[in-house]
């Protein structure tokens, strides 16, 4: 019997979850392949040569969703057929390899860059370089998969992957029978800063010659990640900041146990809130908004940057007071938004957050509230929905929530996104 075994990140996700759910639980792995995913660096050509090489597999078929203006001359062995978006691909049972380039630099509006690659370094997301797939293989297939880079003389690397003895890199998720690298990279002549923190490995990496303050950032990370390992039992076992100035966009993203920020961002706004760890939140809770849980998932990450501040002592009791309470009076009369939540709606949500959170309390003695809600999120994974941040959080109080979504959340809350922006 064969069955769909791997899964399409973000939009696509979103729309295949529930019916991938109905197939039931997946045999146990058993049948392993191996699954090397390569990227030569050309910085001259602005590109990258990407070659995925199969081992001996029970793989039938992969449906590759890529970006035709950025994955180019895709050809392998096997069958390749080429249908705008998909790239369907049967390797051959002995094994082989589906190449194509890739296009890095990426405008994310006018004139400012997401991924983008220069004479001395580069900065991209590994999912953007190594496309979602949908896997039809034999039951109880599995990747063991691998990434090697092949850079220029005196490129060094920055991943948040352990590198194996052979110099490549293991990559894997326990969440996923097909794993790919898909974390933020920096390559290049960097400047990196590695320190154990809180139980995780972090790495601070940006081009050399550029004002990313490493430095300050480890120190915000040293002060504060131990109070989010806290909430959520353990920190992922590795955490990679990247950064690098103008003309990257001028913000923070996130990517799997990874971060991008600007060089120029404060690590505090004038706001009392942290872009890096609203950031750094998001990566390593890797929960991730399905259908109308934006709000969830935008609030939390900037409650937590909060939150981690003044636990770890960095701002005062009385300053982190001042500040939810002027996030809460820019969200007043803002709905919260399922999709897309940013500005008033996440500052909105913020304040549901927190009264969720009294409630939870409340009607625990005590015993339960928000930081239990978060570390089970984070310890499932979960795709995170309106209706599953409820049952998550009825399933860790043992508590009805209904009346408090009914009242606090329903009325307020718009499914559909705002106008492009
Ligand atoms: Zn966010």
């Amino acid at each position: 019997m064969k069955r769909v075994v791997g899964g399409l990140l973000g939009v696509a996700l979103a729309a295949a979850a529930p019916g991938a759910r109905a197939q039931g639980p997946l045999p146990p792995p058993s049948l392993p392949y191996d699954f090397t995913f390569e990227a030569t660096l050309l910085p001259t050509e602005r590109l990258a040569r990407a070659r995925l090489r199969i081992g001996p597999n029970q793989v039938d078929r992969m449906v590759f969703r890529i970006d035709p203006e950025r994955h180019n001359n895709v050809r392998g062995d096997g069958t390749v057929v080429v249908e705008g978006r998909n790239v369907t691909w049967e390797p051959p049972r002995i094994g082989g390899s589906l190449r194509y380039d890739f296009r890095i630099d990426a405008l994310r509006d006018a004139s400012a860059y997401d991924a983008r690659i220069s004479e001395q370094w580069a900065i991209f997301r590994g999912s953007d370089l190594f496309p979602a797939a949908r896997v039809l293989a034999a039951d109880g297939s599995y990747s063991r998969s691998r990434l090697r880079l092949r850079l220029p003389k005196r490129w060094s690397v920055a991943v948040p992957y352990e590198r194996a003895a052979d110099g490549n890199f293991v990559v894997e998720n326990e969440h996923r029978r097909f794993d790919r690298p898909t974390a933020w990279m920096a390559l290049g002549r960097l400047g990196v800063l590695r320190e154990k923190i809180a139980g995780a490995s972090v790495a601070v990496a940006g081009p050399v010659h550029q004002k990313l303050r490493r430095q300050d950032i480890l120190a915000l990370m040293r002060w504060t990640l131990p109070s989010l390992r806290n909430v959520l039992g353990e920190l992922p076992p590795r955490l990679l900041v990247v950064g690098a100035g103008d003309p990257m966009w001028r913000g923070g993203l996130s990517g799997p146990a990874s971060v991008f920020v600007h060089a120029e961002r404060p690590l505090i706004t004038s706001d009392g809130t942290s872009p890096l760890l609203h950031e750094l939140f998001h990566a390593a809770t890797g929960a991730r908004a399905i259908v109308d849980g934006d709000w969830v998932v935008e609030g939390l990450a900037e409650l937590y940057s909060v939150e981690m501040l003044v636990r770890s002592r960095t701002i005062s009791r009385r300053r982190y007071e001042r500040v939810l309470d002027r996030i809460e009076a820019r969200g007043a009369g803002a709905p919260l938004l399922g999709r897309r939540s940013e500005g008033a709606s996440t500052a909105r949500a913020v304040g549901v957050l927190r009264e969720l959170d009294a409630e939870l309390r409340g009607r625990t003695e005590q015993q339960k509230n928000l930081d239990d809600v978060v570390a089970e999120l984070a310890r499932k994974r979960q795709a995170v929905s309106t209706a599953a941040f409820r049952s998550t959080a009825e399933h860790v109080s043992g508590l009805d929530l209904g009346p408090f979504f009914r009242t606090q959340v329903a009325p307020i809350l718009k499914t559909t996104a705002p106008p492009d922006g």
